[in-house]
């Protein structure tokens, strides 16, 4: 399998793989990355969720906690998705580390991919994503696509 330098949330690049079945296509970050070696995936569609899907959140604590076990990740119907999300997760790890990826560009806000703001327990919070939290522990770089200009937008 070919290396590349970097990963990219897949939404980002306007795949339609988000909970609400769109893309998020990130002007800048296209630009960025034309020419260059990179890859796009999702770890919630590598959980298999599909898209659309019900919005997930952190639940009582950050990503550190969820990886510890002492914080959950669920859905807008308050069932527990941890388990699966990580299975996801995992596979996009895994994924990125056999590419030897260097750095990643991720889509801010998500419960996955966000880079220094989160939804948890119902709010907009300053936080990482799962992903992300994963993704800086193997010592990969991280940023968001706010990195390539500033786009506004309600949910992740
Ligand atoms: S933010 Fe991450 S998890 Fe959410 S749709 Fe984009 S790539 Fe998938």
């Amino acid at each position: 399998m070919k290396k590349v330098k970097y990963i990219v949330s897949a939404c980002l690049i306007g795949e339609r793989c988000r909970y609400n079945g769109e893309g998020k296509r990130h002007a800048g970050v296209v630009r960025f990355l034309r020419g260059k070696r990179y890859f796009a995936l999702c770890p919630e569609m590598l959980a298999g969720w599909g898209s659309p899907r019900p919005p997930v959140q952190l639940h009582g604590g950050g990503a550190s906690k969820v990886a510890e076990g002492k914080a959950r990740i669920k859905d807008n119907q308050g069932r527990d998705r941890t388990a699966s999300l990580i299975k996801g997760i995992t596979k996009a790890l895994r994924r990125a580390l056999s590419l030897e990826a260097r750095e990643a560009i991720l889509k801010e806000k998500s419960p996955s991919c966000g880079v220094k703001r989160i939804y948890r327990d119902g709010k907009l919070t300053p936080g990482e994503g799962l992903f992300t939290h994963w993704l800086r522990e193997k010592g990969i770089r991280v940023r968001s696509e706010q990195s390539f200009g500033v786009k506004r937008s309600r949910r992740p």
